[in-house]
């Protein structure tokens, strides 16, 4: 047991200088977005009056495969990176299991996840433009506190649209955004127009990732010397998150050890786009070969059960259109306790990935995920967010497979986060009071119905 180390870090020297960029090296590449008025592929000039301009060029990239990170990002990244990689000896044995598991810990920073990665870097771009300010959506809240604590240490103001179910149920969250200066508006809020147009159609609406965007969106638009950012879905944040991935490779290179499978939990993809991206770029590139599964809630199956075509990212219509797996964007997802997974829509990335049968994925209920976040938590030490403990899930799955089967594969998995803020919907979990809930066809059909006609 104690041939190999528990954690393997990398040394600060070797954090890598670079984001990898997978599209370059994709043959077939992810449709383009849309201008939501015109249908016509979206021009930088017009990204640029919503996103920075630095963020819309990276958008709109497909041919770098490395972007170099700047030096103050890559300072930033020292506080909390390089992210440990860890095996976890202690699930292996309670699993009975001759497969070797590994996870890449990304909660070790105040966000308590991955979304830091892409935080600082986009509050370094705006700040560099020289605008006075960002606005943005959260929904369980990690994002809005990666990203109030970026604008803080560059200075700049932070406007945060938290979904309103969140926003009542993890109040300390919301404190911590307003403590590193964030102003936090739950959302629908009765102050943009969009708001209150979806508070009048849905009466006591507890909100949805694609609400708050629009929210987001309209403040960014309407103020002088803001723009709005984006903590998912977009192809600038996996190429951010890439770092995770890039990090992951090194370390196994270090250990001598390749895995057969990457796990990671789905919700818009980027800690998933991000972990994958290096070893998919091998498989592009006929290097190697992996498999790799986005794990995403019953409750919000869009890689699973959604449709690939073009719809809007937000509520409200305001944001570009994108080829993707959607629910539709009118989609209410139920209140599942893992808010980061409730997006109606998937990077067009990794949907694409998806679509050429590169990537698999799969769904899990919300009690086989606590069940796997306790004995996960009770085996190693670690309180798991919600959100990850769907990877979790999963590399468990796997591995009592390598059980049955004798098979000793390596599964990689994505931790993305610790579950502190999560203990509303643990004690449900505790108290035998969790529901699951999995919507059913006529209700996926009836979203679907209303998805834009347009080509794709
Ligand atoms: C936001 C979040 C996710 C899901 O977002 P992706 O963009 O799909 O990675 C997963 N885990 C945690 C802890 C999160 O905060």
């Amino acid at each position: 047991m104690n041939m190999m180390p528990y954690k393997t870090y990398l040394s600060e020297n070797e954090l890598p200088k670079a984001w990898y960029n997978v599209r370059a090296d994709m043959k077939m590449k992810p449709a383009p977005l849309l201008d939501p008025t015109t249908l016509k592929p979206v021009s930088a000039d017009s990204l640029e009056r919503v996103f920075c301009k630095e963020l819309a060029a990276q958008e709109l990239d497909d041919t770098s495969a490395y972007i170099a990170i700047p030096g103050e990002i890559l300072d930033f990244y020292k506080m909390f990176r390089p992210s440990p990689l860890i095996r976890a000896y202690f699930l292996e044995k309670a699993l009975n299991t001759p497969a070797e598991i590994y996870y890449k810990f990304e909660g070790n920073n105040t966000s308590g996840s991955h979304k830091l990665n892409s935080a600082v870097a986009q509050a370094y771009y705006a700040k560099k433009q020289g605008l006075k300010g960002v606005t943005t959506e959260t929904g369980a809240g990690q994002w809005g506190t990666a990203l109030s604590m970026a604008s803080a240490f560059f200075g700049l103001d932070c406007r945060v649209y938290m979904v309103k179910c969140s926003y009542e149920q993890k109040p300390h969250r919301r404190e911590v955004m307003r403590t590193y200066g964030a102003n936090v508006t739950p959302s629908p809020s009765m102050t943009t127009e969009v708001g209150r147009r979806i508070n009048a159609a849905h009466p006591g609406a507890t909100g949805s990732l694609g609400c708050a965007i629009s929210e987001a969106v309209e403040d960014a638009t309407s103020r002088e010397g803001y723009r709005y950012v984006l903590g998912s879905v977009l192809n600038q944040v996996l190429l951010h998150q890439s770092i995770i991935g890039l990090e992951t490779k090194a370390a196994l290179e270090k250990l001598g050890v390749k895995p057969d499978i990457i796990i990671g939990c789905a919700g818009g993809g980027s800690n998933l786009g991000g972990l994958i991206s290096p070893f998919m770029g091998e498989k592009l590139r006929g290097e190697n070969d992996y498999r790799f599964i986005a794990v995403e809630p019953a409750s919000c199956p869009s890689l699973t059960r959604g449709r690939y075509a073009y719809d809007f990212c937000d509520t409200g219509r305001v944001c570009p259109l994108m080829k993707m797996y959607t629910l539709g964007h009118d989609y209410m997802p139920s209140a599942s306790h893992a808010g980061g997974l409730r997006y109606h829509g998937m990077s067009s990335t990794l949907s694409e990935l998806l679509a050429q049968g590169l990537m698999e994925a799969t769904s899990v209920t919300q009690t086989q995920v606590f069940e796997a976040a306790r004995m996960f938590a009770r085996t190693e030490g670690l309180l798991p967010a919600p959100e990850s403990a769907h990877a979790i899930r999963v590399a468990m799955d796997e591995a009592v497979k390598c059980r049955e089967s004798g098979e000793k594969k390596r599964i990689v998995f994505g931790l993305t986060g610790t579950g502190y803020f999560d203990m509303f919907a643990y004690g449900k979990f505790n108290d035998g009071e969790m529901k699951d809930y999995i919507p059913s066809d006529a209700e996926l059909e009836e979203s679907f119905a209303k998805l834009p006609k347009v080509e794709g």
